[in-house]
């Protein structure tokens, strides 16, 4: 077995002796991503390469890039990797779906939650020492059982957070780029909508899709001004779906009532961000997948791609399969 030569982009929450065992590791030891000068110059010599959606692995990365076998994203999106050069390069990608779906899922439904409820503003009004009695008109929100719940991108973390909304007697809509099959609306207590109508309906609507030239700023003026003003918008899939100036206006004059994301378009959100000073939006740090045995999972994930492309082998999960015809 040839001794092969890795680099990992940051440390992992997990061991790394399987990977040891085939390759000498060298693991980038700063809280902050690499800058892309260093990475490009260290991508150069290693076999594979194991790194995170703060990476920007482009096409004159993956070109000087001459020894690499493969490229390991411990993540499900995959937005930040030019594909179609690595495909043509004949580099398999791969990526962690599946086991960071249901803790995306919760925390979508725990920022709808926050946002319907308040919660994080009436935590600021607690602190702020303004909570004097109870009132009958206090940080009022809308009721969550019985409205209607748009998804947009109907994959598996759109479909776990239908079934979250079925245990809240939701009315549920979806809209995604194929209709999936009967048995599974009905399971699911779901119905397919056309993507404005699905805007006009809902009282909550959240996205769900990949970031992708077809996805980017898919929420602009046009759609928040269709939605309903009691609507509220979630986020948890890519910043860049939601345009963030459309998105500032809107909430800013009432157009939607509210908002909560875990992703900003760029990542970290600008501290200067008008979006900042709104009180009726959340901001969660891109933290979807953010429980402890999910990040260990992905990261075991990310070295079994890791390791097959190695070794030649097929990756367990590989977004460009094209490249094994
Ligand atoms: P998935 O299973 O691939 O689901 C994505 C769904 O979106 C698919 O049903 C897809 O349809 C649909 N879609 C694609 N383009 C669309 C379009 N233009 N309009 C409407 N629907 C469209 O992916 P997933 O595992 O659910 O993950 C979804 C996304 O969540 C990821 O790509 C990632 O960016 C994000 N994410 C974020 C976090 C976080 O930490 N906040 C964590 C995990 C994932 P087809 O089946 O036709 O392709």
């Amino acid at each position: 077995m040839p001794y092969f030569k890795v680099l990992i982009t940051r440390r992992l929450p997990t061991q790394l002796h399987r990977l040891e065992e085939v390759a000498n590791v060298e693991v980038w030891p700063e809280r902050q991503a690499p800058p892309y000068e260093v990475l490009l110059e260290k991508v150069k010599e290693v076999d594979g390469l194991l790194c995170l959606l703060t990476d920007q692995i482009d096409q004159q990365l993956i070109e000087v890039g001459k020894t690499l076998k493969v490229i390991s994203q411990m993540a499900v999106g995959f937005d930040n990797i030019d594909i179609p050069t690595a495909t043509a390069r004949g580099i398999p990608v791969g990526n962690t779906p599946g086991v960071l779906t249901d803790a995306t899922a919760d925390l979508t439904w725990a920022l709808l939650m926050a946002a319907a409820r308040r919660v994080v503003e009436a935590d600021r009004f607690v602190r702020s020492h303004l909570w004097q009695t109870w009132e009958p008109d206090l940080l009022l929100g809308p009721d969550i059982a019985g409205a209607t719940l748009g998804i947009v991108g109907f994959g598996r973390i759109g479909q776990a957070v239908a079934r979250r909304a079925k245990g809240f007697n939701m009315r549920i809509i979806y809209t995604s780029r194929h209709r999936c099959n009967p048995e599974l609306e009905q399971s699911l207590g779901v119905e397919f909508a056309d993507f404005a109508s699905l805007l006009q309906t809902s009282d909550f609507v959240t996205i769900h899709t990949p970031l992708s030239a077809e996805t980017f700023h898919l929420f602009g003026e046009a759609e928040f001004a269709l939605m309903k003003q009691s609507a509220i918008l979630i986020n948890t899939a890519r910043g860049a779906i939601v345009d963030p100036d459309a998105l500032y206006q809107a909430l800013r004059t009432g157009e939607i009532a509210g908002a909560a994301i875990d992703v900003t378009e760029p990542e970290p959100i600008p501290t200067d961000s008008p979006l900042l000073s709104l009180d009726n939006l959340i901001i969660t740090p891109h933290i979807g997948s953010a429980s402890r045995p999910t990040r260990e999972k992905m990261a075991n994930m990310a070295i079994d791609n890791l390791i097959a492309g190695l070794r030649g082998e097929r990756l367990p999960n590989c977004v460009n399969p094209e490249v094994y015809q």
